[in-house]
């Protein structure tokens, strides 16, 4: 995961730093020796004697130091446009959003283009820095409210219920008992394959049949968390497309009645852009709080995690790495600002 930004951005910087160099501009001016110049026969004019000096003075710095000097300076629009347009591409390849590319760009752009600034960061730190903007991390710190109502919402095949589980499993880790809403009414065999990891994990599933309204399920649910104690009441959802209008209204019902206090938005890194299309979507429509990115264990590109808490200014909070109960890890932004350079 994010190889390839590592070695494209690699790329970029060796690119632009041809072009602009890595240190600030004082750092490699050549110094002015107080030395009084050669006495020439001819008269020679004072600027032309500087001149001189500047020239005698620049020969005696090493290869490396002329080569900095020349291109200690800010880059045209043009240059800069050319030097990116690699880079943008290869962003756009592996599915990072145009938002981003366009942050990036802008970013890079300010610190590099036009008007000479005496305190210049170097390319890396300008691309972390705007990385560290770009991704949201967030902290799922245990609630003391009682019972604490979840909600998982997204597309079909995404992971839900799969992280739903893994969520609960977190959870009893650290000695809160839970309940299961089965408000997927809709899909066949979403009762039975949330029972099955109610027998596993030995947690109660609150379900009626299927086609039942799916906000009495988990106004069910909610009582029985109320009468009995728990902590945790995490509703599992029907996935549906985004476009599909009747379905998004029923999954505003369910928030309505539930009244969660928190939302989690599921995707499948693996669909990239579509991914962060649809957390927009869900965003507008339904709102949520927080992101759980699945099925990151084999996402080669890395596009959906680098643009999906951009664009909807909610953080990320856990990553999906496998199959299993354990493999739900705590999204850390350090982790992925390390594999970027
Ligand atoms: P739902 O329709 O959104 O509830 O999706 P499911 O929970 O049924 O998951 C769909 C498929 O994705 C299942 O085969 C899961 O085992 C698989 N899956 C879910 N999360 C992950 C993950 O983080 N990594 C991998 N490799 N597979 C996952």
């Amino acid at each position: 995961m994010l190889g390839f930004l590592k070695k494209k951005l690699k790329n970029a910087v060796e690119e632009v730093k041809k072009k602009v160099g890595s240190e600030t501009p004082e750092e490699v001016k050549p110094k002015i020796s107080k030395k009084a110049p050669k006495i020439s026969k001819k008269p020679v004019s004072k600027k032309q004697v500087r001149k001189e000096v500047i020239e005698e003075e620049t020969q005696k710095l090493g290869f490396r130091e002329r080569v900095k000097q020349r291109f200690i300076k800010k880059i045209s629009a043009s240059e800069f446009e050319e030097i990116f347009f690699e880079f943008e591409m290869a962003l756009l390849e592996n599915n990072v959003a145009q938002e981003v590319v366009e942050k990036l760009k802008l970013d890079m752009k300010k610190e590099f283009v036009g008007e000479e600034t005496k305190k210049r960061r170097t390319l890396e730190k300008v691309i972390l820095d705007s990385f560290n903007e770009i991704l949201i991390e967030g902290k799922f710190k245990i609630p003391t409210k009682k019972p604490f109502v979840c909600m998982f919402i997204g597309v079909n095949g995404v992971g839900k219920t799969t992280s739903m589980a893994k969520l609960a499993y977190y959870l009893q880790k650290k000695k809160k008992k839970l309940v299961f809403a089965a408000s997927d009414t809709f899909r066949a065999a979403s009762i039975e394959q949330l029972e099955k990891h109610g027998n596993k994990l030995k947690i109660k599933v609150i379900k009626h049949s299927y086609g039942a309204d799916a906000a009495a399920v988990s106004f069910d649910a909610i009582n029985y968390a109320k009468k009995h104690n728990l902590n945790f009441v995490l509703i599992d959802t029907a996935g549906r497309m985004h476009s599909n209008k009747n379905l998004m209204d029923e999954l505003k019902k369910i928030k309505r009645v539930s009244n969660p206090d928190f939302v989690f938005f599921v995707a499948d890194s693996l669909t990239g852009n579509d991914a962060v299309n649809q957390a927009k979507t869900f965003n507008e429509e339904i709102g949520f709080d927080g992101i759980i990115l699945t099925k990151s264990d084999v996402d080669q590109k890395g596009g959906a995690i680098i643009s999906v808490s951009y664009v909807t200014g909610k953080p990320i909070y856990f990553l999906g790495m496998g199959q299993n109960y354990k493999d739900l890890k705590p999204f850390k932004k350090q982790e992925i600002l390390n594999k970027i350079i």
